[in-house]
């Protein structure tokens, strides 16, 4: 099997977003490969951890992308405070041809895929476009390590996540796919409030979850114990129709959420502050305003940091995105040359100021890391992970599998990836999910 056909085998996806089936990227033809290292959201310290522990696989894994895509030029894109990883990876790529260390600032969102293109290489993804529009792949670090183990027959049945906030024992974890958030929490010792929100993935791009409902999938980064009064807690609970009611009091036609923008600060035509103000004079929408929001990469910026009186506008566009794709609706670009904003170095958010502002700085917390693998009695593992068709189950109730073994494939002709058990036990249910018992 050449490496495409490993990957797709192993069932890699994009490790740090949303879940793109990797072999699908490997595909391309570039000049230009970003190991992503950034991590910048706050309390998050899984890739840190991935790449202190795992930086040979990271290496390996870059090696093999740089081969099979023609690239050049690969970039290990790593904090400069990540003193570390720094050293790590200086003494493994001395002797790599084309291999490089970019050495980030501490500032959100560094990892953003468009934003560490223009801050690497100089180059603007087009709007609505991807890295591979100038020539570059990106790959998160954890994607590069499951790569590297992919070349040598291994599925991906693991995954590195943070566990931090109100909780007994933070830290930094591997546990196996499909293991339930709750068993963890107890696994961790349990929380510390009684009355508590689970914030998965990060303040600033993640979300509010149950912690009996959802489990470790191969996108999740980690999750966090708040207590239910928390700020950012009631912030993120907020329904829609509050946002709207309070924007039309209160936006002050400030012009900080354009001003702070990444997208913006990247030359794309996206104003935050344009779109607020339709909404706050109840207009009707101009075209090109609302088909601005295709260009919003909901990181969080405008609300959580800029607006001077918490509104939201990454709300909205996130609304009218879902609502114009339901009918069909698309952004078209235009053809015409981008120019990043000449204050775009000096608008950079830095990541502590930003926690400080979220009030989160006393659970950002360098947690202790567990490199054992976590034993779990049973796990449910979803069929969809990734972006594209869900999997189809090759097993039933009753199959006795192993771990790594293949128990979901790709459906014919479809963009998908193959799932894999991620504990030896019995199959005990597929519905959806495919649930495993010890
Ligand atoms: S930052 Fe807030 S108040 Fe200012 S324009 Fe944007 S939404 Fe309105
Ligand atoms: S969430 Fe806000 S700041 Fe981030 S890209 Fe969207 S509009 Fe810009």
């Amino acid at each position: 099997m050449n490496l495409i056909e490993l990957v797709r085998e192993a069932g890699v996806v994009g490790a740090g977003g949303a879940g793109f089936p990797t072999h699908v990227k490997l595909a391309a033809r570039v000049d230009t490969v970003l190991a992503n290292g950034a991590e910048c959201e706050p309390l998050l310290y899984s890739d840190q951890f991935v790449m202190e522990s795992h930086a040979g696989e990271i290496v390996d894994g870059l090696r093999h992308v740089m081969r099979q895509t023609g690239a050049t030029r690969g970039l290990i894109c790593v904090k400069e405070k990540y003193h570390d990883a720094v050293a790590r990876f200086e003494k493994l790529i001395a002797a790599e041809k084309g291999m490089e260390l970019f050495l980030l600032g501490n500032f959100y969102p560094s990892g953003d895929e468009q934003v560490l293109v223009y801050e690497t290489t100089g180059r603007i993804v087009p709007e609505a476009g991807i890295p591979l529009n100038v020539g570059v792949v990106v790959q998160n670090v954890a994607t590069l390590a499951n790569i590297a183990r992919a070349a040598k027959g291994e599925a991906v049945t693991d995954k590195i996540i943070t566990v931090g906030g109100e909780i007994k024992n933070p830290g930094v974890h591997r546990v196996p796919l499909g293991a339930s958030l709750a068993g963890i929490i107890a696994g961790c010792g349990g929380p510390l409030v009684d009355d508590f929100a689970l914030l998965l993935n990060g303040p600033m791009m993640g979300r509010l979850a149950d912690p009996e409902k959802e489990v470790v999938t191969k996108t999740t980064a980690g999750f966090f114990i708040l207590p239910k009064a928390n700020p950012h807690v009631a912030r993120l609970s907020r329904p829609l129709a509050a946002d709207i009611r309070l924007s039309r009091g209160a936006c002050e036609q400030c012009r900080y959420c354009t001003d702070l923008c990444p997208r913006s600060l990247n030359g794309h035509a996206l104003e935050p502050h344009a779109i607020m103000r339709v909404i706050n004079e109840q207009r009707e929408p101009e075209a090109s305003t609302v088909l601005n929001a295709f260009l919003c990469c909901e990181c969080g910026v405008c609300d959580l940091f800029a607006c001077p009186i918490a509104l939201s506008p990454r709300r909205f566009f996130r609304d009218f995105k879902r609502s114009l794709s339901g009918r069909g609706i698309r952004f078209t670009p235009e053809n015409k040359e981008l120019k990043a904003d000449i204050y775009r170095e000096v608008r950079r958010v830095p990541k502590d100021k930003l926690t400080r502002r979220l009030a989160l700085s006393k659970y950002e917390i360098k947690p202790a890391y567990h490199g054992t693998r976590w034993d779990m009695p049973a796990v449910n593992l979803p069929l969809s992970m990734h972006l594209g068709a869900p999997a189809l189950p090759l097993v039933e109730a009753g199959d006795k599998v192993k771990r790594g073994q293949k128990i979901a494939s790709i459906p014919e002709g479809k963009l998908g990836a193959a799932v894999h058990a991620s504990i030896d036990g019995t199959v005990t249910k597929v519905n959806g999910y495919i649930r495993i018992e010890k």
